[in-house]
């Protein structure tokens, strides 16, 4: 895995996600329904044989398919992560696939209002943000979220038994087994943000969000910021410059990167992350093709955070940090510790702030605690 700690200011977006995910699009455009093997032998089922359930987002698809198994037959629109999912606009084909479906799978919380809004009457319908009370305005990024997954895996082995009463028992079943990879998951996020107790971070875009939050990472992206790129707009240059110092100044141990909505903005945060060692985690809004389950795709995430953890520690050495954080509340014991550089002074202030680089103020640095 070479998703971290790299720099790929110059490397044009397409060009760079296949290179991290090698996925079919960019060479032969071909078999993007490859991997549902299960769903040949639809002959040998009765006449209201696999359900057909159409999803907006991949993301949730896959967890279709699981929950679903052989009697269902899933179809994902989005289905790469070539596009700008938040812009995504359907073609003709998109709209009717959903007009066919028996179910329709959203994410709702306005992410894809355009399937939301689309929905033939009397279908049946699951919104992933509606399982947890999410809505529009709330982040929309729910697979992320464990709760979401939980939630919407339940509703869906609950509406697909309904629509197969003679299943109920099978869907049942594939429920059971995937909550036991999800209920691995979660121990090993658990063990993550106990070893990692002031585990910090930025982000490009806020789509790692729940993950990151269900992992016991504070986020350190200035809100300013963070609320201008999650409506699609420009961040302020004062909130891009605060951003940069932060990464410069390695107050946060990684920076989350979307590679879906990548910009010269964000491309100029990955390269300031590069030139200071700060670890860059790339996430995508859909499911890479190279995956094939929700849960392990995002077992695969906290895999990469956590070696970008480690990274970060290992590049401490390299990055000795004069730590001004006696003036006011340091709020890490180990804060105190000396310098090794400046040998005889005795006083809490430490005078080697000749670094050329000026480690920006900790006025931004007070535990956000909510
Ligand atoms: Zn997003």
């Amino acid at each position: 895995m070479k998703r971290i700690g790299r720099t790929k200011k110059a490397m044009a977006l397409l060009g760079a996600l296949c290179m991290m995910f090698g996925f079919a699009a960019c060479g032969a455009g071909n078999d993007s329904q490859s991997h549902s093997s299960n769903q040949s032998d639809t002959s040998k089922q009765s006449a209201d044989g696999p359900i057909k359930v159409v999803a907006s987002i991949n993301q949730w698809g896959t967890l279709a398919k699981e929950i679903g198994g052989s009697d269902v037959n899933v179809t994902s629109i989005v289905n790469t992560v070539s596009v700008d999912a938040h812009d995504f606009e359907p073609q003709t084909a998109d709209m009717a696939k959903l007009q066919s479906a028996e179910i329709v799978l959203v994410n709702g919380a306005g992410y894809d209002s355009w399937a939301s809004k689309s929905i033939a009457k009397g279908t049946t319908s699951v919104s992933a943000a509606t399982t947890v009370g999410a809505s529009t305005g709330d982040n929309p990024h729910l697979w992320f979220s464990k709760e979401a997954r939980k939630a919407t895996a339940e509703e869906l082995e609950d509406v697909f038994a309904k629509a197969r009463p003679a299943k109920a028992k099978q869907f049942a079943a594939r429920l059971k087994t995937w909550q036991a990879n999800e209920t691995k998951l979660e121990t090993s996020m658990k063990e993550f943000s106990q070893q990692h107790k002031d585990a910090t971070y930025g982000a490009t875009e806020p789509v790692a969000y729940y993950l990151m939050d269900d992992l016991g990472f504070a986020d350190k992206t200035p809100k300013g910021y963070t609320q201008s790129v999650s409506s699609e707009g420009e961040p302020a240059p004062s909130d891009l410059q605060k951003f940069q110092h932060l990464i410069s100044g390695r107050d946060v141990n990684l920076l989350i990167n979307n590679t879906q909505e990548a910009s010269n903005t964000t491309n100029l945060l990955t390269g300031t992350a590069g030139r200071t060692e700060v670890p860059v985690v790339d996430v995508s809004e859909q499911m890479p093709q190279d995956q094939t389950t929700l849960t392990g795709w995002i077992t695969t995430l906290v895999k990469s955070i956590d070696k970008a953890m480690a990274d970060f520690k290992a590049s401490e050495a390299n990055h000795q940090k004069v730590d001004t954080g006696s003036d006011g509340n340091g709020s890490e014991q180990s804060g105190q510790s000396e310098q090794p550089g400046t040998s005889t002074n005795s006083s809490q202030q430490t005078p080697s702030t000749s670094d050329n680089s000026s480690v920006p103020s900790n006025e931004g640095q007070t535990d956000p605690g909510k």
